[in-house]
């Protein structure tokens, strides 16, 4: 049974107060607050059980590798991935994604060959695309979303030309809330050979995945917003894809044996983790998707589901408010502007005074921003602690700022 007062309890942060007021924190889709399982697991780990891993054969080094290399079934767990070793342990999805840009796609691409990309993609789903297109003359290829902020699955298959070698497309938009059907992409996708790498940075915080069921080529996942540390986070590249990848970074840990004249790399996926890993926020990762999987990710969603419903019919109420993005099972993120007034920052500022905190900017979202025809939205982002009580608070700050603005 899902108790979301039970929930919050567990995140301590939850409690302070922000500028006198009780904290209503609404950027989670910038990073989520973390349990207190979570903390006391990184306090643990630097107090009791700290040592590099991999490398020593001594008692707190086995223990730390131990419990830092439990964390890859971890997430293969949470992802619903039954092979972990097509878990690569990193920072987050913007080092995912780099590495599979350097690895994977620069090698076999050359001047004229596609990527295509959604106009809803985040930078890191972006740059490390551009970096092939000012280097190598890859053409990005864009599909535009509709008036809803919905992603035609078929759009994406049909711009697929003898020349595409990739489709990069999120799992759920970071602005609009728009979930996209990632596994028609797929099927449609491999159907003429072109591999699939997906964006997870938001859609594994709300949903439930599969990614065996969906067989997409490769899925990035960021861990702070997953309710764990900053510096954490994995990517799932699927083994015939780990086979074709050449290491990115060289160092530590990727490697079996190296000599003045040649280097032989371990075995994937430790041939694409260099150097020391994050070690600690690894293992907090793992504590955070335990926490989440004991909650149940369909219960997450139902709240989730909730909130988006509860709060789509309290701005619906705010007719000087513009919200992007309305396709009916969006998740529980909305980005808006104020009519006639005020930019974003002002409106953040305003609720932040109230205790309110969004997101109010570009969203790292600059292709997305230009086709909605607008510079920054505010954003409220909901997680699993968020109550209706909230949505209520955001409502009442939001009618002040109007009030101010007007
Ligand atoms: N992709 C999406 C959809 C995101 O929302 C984010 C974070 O804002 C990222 C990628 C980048 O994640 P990170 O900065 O943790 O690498």
């Amino acid at each position: 049974m899902f108790d979301v007062e039970k929930i919050r309890a567990d995140f301590p942060i939850l409690a302070r107060q922000v500028n006198g007021r009780p904290l209503v924190y609404l950027d989670n889709g910038a990073s989520a607050q973390k349990p207190q399982a979570v903390i006391d697991a990184i306090t643990h780990a630097y107090s009791q059980e700290y040592a590099n891993v991999h490398r020593g054969l001594h008692y707190l080094s086995n223990l730390a590798t131990e419990k830092y290399e439990a964390v890859r079934g971890t997430i293969a767990r949470f992802l619903g991935v039954a092979d972990e070793h097509q878990i690569v342990l990193n920072t987050g999805t913007t080092a995912g994604i780099n590495m599979v840009a350097y690895g994977w796609a620069m090698p076999r691409m050359q001047a004229g060959d596609e990527i295509i990309l959604s106009v809803m993609e985040h930078h890191a789903n972006i740059v490390p695309w551009h970096f092939l297109r000012e280097r190598q003359g890859v053409v990005l290829k864009w599909v535009d979303v509709d008036a809803r902020g919905h992603l035609d699955p078929q759009k994406v298959i049909d711009a697929i030309t003898p020349r595409t070698k990739l489709i990069a497309v999120t799992h759920l938009s970071n602005v609009l809330g728009t979930k996209v059907d990632v596994k028609a992409i797929c099927d449609g996708a491999h159907e003429k050979g072109v591999p699939v790498l997906i964006d997870g940075s938001q859609a594994a915080v709300h949903m439930a995945v599969d990614l065996d069921e969906m067989g997409c080529d490769f899925y990035a996942i960021t861990g702070h917003k997953l309710y764990g540390p900053s510096g954490s986070g994995a990517i799932f590249v699927r083994k015939d894809r780990m086979t074709e990848m050449r290491p990115f970074m060289g160092g530590g840990d990727m490697i079996r044996e190296v000599s003045k004249d040649q280097v032989i790399y371990n075995d994937p996926p430790m041939k694409f983790e260099a150097g020391t890993p994050g070690i600690v926020q690894t293992i907090g990762l793992g504590v955070a998707l335990d926490y989440m999987m004991g909650v149940g990710m369909d219960a997450i969603a139902a709240h989730e589901d909730d909130l988006r419903d509860y709060a789509q019919a309290r701005l619906a109420g705010l007719n000087w408010i513009s919200v992007q993005g309305t396709t009916p099972d969006k998740a529980a993120i909305f980005s808006f502007t104020m009519e006639g007034a005020a930019h974003a920052h002002d409106i953040s500022t305003i609720l932040d005074k109230k205790g309110v905190a969004v997101r109010a900017g570009h969203h790292c979202a600059g292709p997305l921003m230009d086709h909605l025809g607008l510079t920054a939205t505010c954003r409220a982002s909901f997680a699993m602690y968020n109550t209706r009580a909230e949505v209520d608070a955001l409502v009442d700050a939001l009618e002040l700022a109007h009030e101010l603005f007007a």
